[in-house]
């Protein structure tokens, strides 16, 4: 790649590591232009599979959605922010393990339900609660960016909790 400092078409790879657990490669480049070294890291890119809502349309697979729906559920409760990361890996590692193209997104509200519950009860009636009501992960999330819209309704509701 470009040396980002010049702009010189050769660097070379002075050290080259595994990183993450094997997952990432990072290495070491030099300029051979202008000796300014910097660093490059490495990842497989694994497609996540679509998901199909219960209205038959299709959306990718959101990471964000994924965690804020994880920590709406936890939120105030003992479980730390190792373990949250850890159930999010999970899942996502879960997802592409399918090895479907497409996937009911049914079946990812399913995923933070089993993660759920292995992390806390609490979280997980929560979550479910709220969660089955909804036809899929998608209008779980509209209700909940609905409830942060209207912080008064939402706090009314904190109280009653
Ligand atoms: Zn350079």
């Amino acid at each position: 790649m470009h040396c980002p400092f010049c702009v010189a078409e050769d660097t070379k790879v002075i050290d080259s590591r595994l990183v993450a657990n094997g997952d990432q490669v990072r290495r070491r480049r030099e300029c051979l232009s202008c000796s300014e070294r910097f660093t490059t890291y490495e990842v497989a890119e694994l497609l996540m599979p679509k998901l199909i809502k219960n209205n038959g349309s299709r959306e990718p697979f959101d990471e964000a959605k994924l965690r804020s729906g994880i920590l709406r559920a936890l939120e105030k409760r003992p479980v730390g922010e190792e373990q949250i990361e850890a159930a999010i890996t999970q899942i996502k590692h879960s997802l592409r393990s399918t090895g479907e193209r497409e996937l009911k997104s049914r079946v990812v509200g399913e995923m933070v339900m089993n993660a759920l519950r292995e992390l806390d009860d609490v979280a997980y009636v929560r979550f479910a609660s709220v969660y089955r009501s909804f036809q899929d992960l998608s209008e779980f999330q509209e209700e909940i960016e609905r409830l942060r819209a209207a912080p008064a309704k939402a706090a009314e509701q904190t109280a009653e909790n």
